[in-house]
């Protein structure tokens, strides 16, 4: 599959289609069936993410020579938009392995550390995570405190970090501390192997929604890691985090359509079935106009999503319209899920529906990668100071 197999347009490509399809047959026979089990439980799907790794899904976006799938940014989008159709812990499971470690390593890690790291991360052998956030720095990310020292060939790190996604199982840990005390903006990138001494896993987040997927704090106490596992240069953390986190909007963007789209086919399936007033609830308008408004934010969330993906492709950075699809497609997600219960009626507000996970679900859309807010402010801020730089992506 070449890079710029999709053109921007609204009908998938052979390849993309392809993909699709065999993605939805797994999503819908395989990861389906237990994620009301795994979110009631709060399970990890270790199988899943086992088969997903063994059919090269894990490592979808990156060149075949270091074992990957060779796919483009709208492979991992479609990928990560089934299984969350499915199982929305499922899909950020998967996003993070793509768009927040892979993505950055290839772009800033040396050959021999992709020669090293990629293969095991390709074939799903690693698990990843992304650690950035700590207590004191969310939004604020160069406030962060964890700090690395580097004595001789090796880096010390001390320090807690929060709310990280795939920690509990995750084999390599893409983390970023700070390495010039006083200094907000210099922090680095370093790979971290979860096996490394000094290194443990924390509290577990009991969590509103994807409560499939772990979430922890990582404990250093005096860690000590090869100098050789800088990602990038010393100084470079805080880009390369934020250079990843721009990339994985567009996974979480596909996530919360994953989502919509689901609370969508529910509804429209339920307001054929249900009867009041001696007919189906799809006859009476009000019904037909929720399922309306959310066919067409979906609809927008996705096209906006797909040009994300096809800039990506061009490899034409553009901040605002990765941000554009995430902010539309998380608070579509939630619009669509809250419709949802509303269709559903009571069974709606009850586990039994089976429709109230995906307003849970959809929320941490709205957060993670960046809050509503802080999309707002980039593209605003793009808009009003970067002209230059929307122009490039808008031709
Ligand atoms: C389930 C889950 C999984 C996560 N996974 C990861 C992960 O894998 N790796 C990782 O590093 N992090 C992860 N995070 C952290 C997540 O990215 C942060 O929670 C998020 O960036 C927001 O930071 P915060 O929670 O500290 O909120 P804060 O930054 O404290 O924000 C609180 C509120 O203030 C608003 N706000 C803050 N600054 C501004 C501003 N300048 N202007 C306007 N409004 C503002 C915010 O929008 C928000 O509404 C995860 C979080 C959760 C809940």
């Amino acid at each position: 599959m070449t890079e710029q197999s999709l053109p921007f347009g609204y009908e998938l490509g052979e390849d993309h289609a392809l993909l699709r399809d065999n993605i939805r047959e797994f999503a819908r026979t395989v990861v389906a069936p237990g994620a009301i089990e795994r979110d009631v439980k709060g399970e990890f799907p270790a199988d899943i993410v086992r088969q997903l790794g063994e059919m090269g899904y894990m490592g979808i976006c990156f060149p075949e020579e270091y074992g990957g799938s060779g796919m483009d940014a709208l492979a991992s989008a479609i990928v990560v938009e089934e299984l969350s159709w499915a199982d929305a812990s499922v899909g950020v499971i998967n996003s993070v392995q793509n768009s927040l470690v892979i993505d950055p390593i290839l772009k800033f890690a040396s050959d021999e550390q992709k020669q090293a790291w990629l293969p095991k991360m390709a074939t799903g052998q690693w698990l990843n995570c992304f650690s950035l956030s700590e207590h004191g720095s969310g939004s604020d990310a160069g406030a962060m405190k964890c700090r690395a020292e580097l004595k001789g060939d090796e880096w010390h790190i001390n320090g807690t970090k929060m709310w990280v996604t795939n920690g509990a199982e995750a084999d390599a840990i893409l983390l970023f501390v700070r390495t010039e005390p006083g200094d907000k903006r210099n922090s680095t990138c370093i790979l971290v192997e979860k096996t490394t001494p000094g290194l443990t896993v924390g509290k577990h987040e009991d969590k509103l929604g994807i409560r499939g997927s772990s979430t922890v704090e990582l404990i250093f106490e005096n860690c000590r890691v090869p100098a050789w596992n800088t990602v990038g240069q010393r100084g470079q953390g805080l880009k390369i985090g934020l250079t990843a986190i721009d990339g994985g909007r567009l996974g979480i963007a596909a996530q919360a359509v994953g989502i919509a789209q689901a609370a969508l086919d529910r509804s429209v399936s339920y307001a054929l079935e249900r009867k009041q007033f001696g007919k189906p609830i799809a006859d009476f308008q009000a019904i037909q106009w929720k399922i309306a408004d959310m066919a067409v934010r979906i609809a927008a969330s996705r096209a906006l999503l797909y040009k994300g993906c096809w800039l990506k492709g061009l490899n034409k950075h553009s901040l605002h319209i990765p941000a554009m699809a995430k902010l539309f497609a998380a608070e579509t997600a939630s619009f669509c899920a809250n419709q949802a219960i509303q269709i559903f009626g009571g069974m709606g507000y009850c586990r039994e529906g089976e429709v109230e996970r995906y307003l849970r679900d959809a929320k941490i859309t709205e957060i993670y990668e960046g809050t509503s807010e802080m999309q707002r402010m980039t593209i605003g801020e793009t808009l009003s100071h970067d002209p230059a730089r929307v122009a490039a992506t808008e031709k």
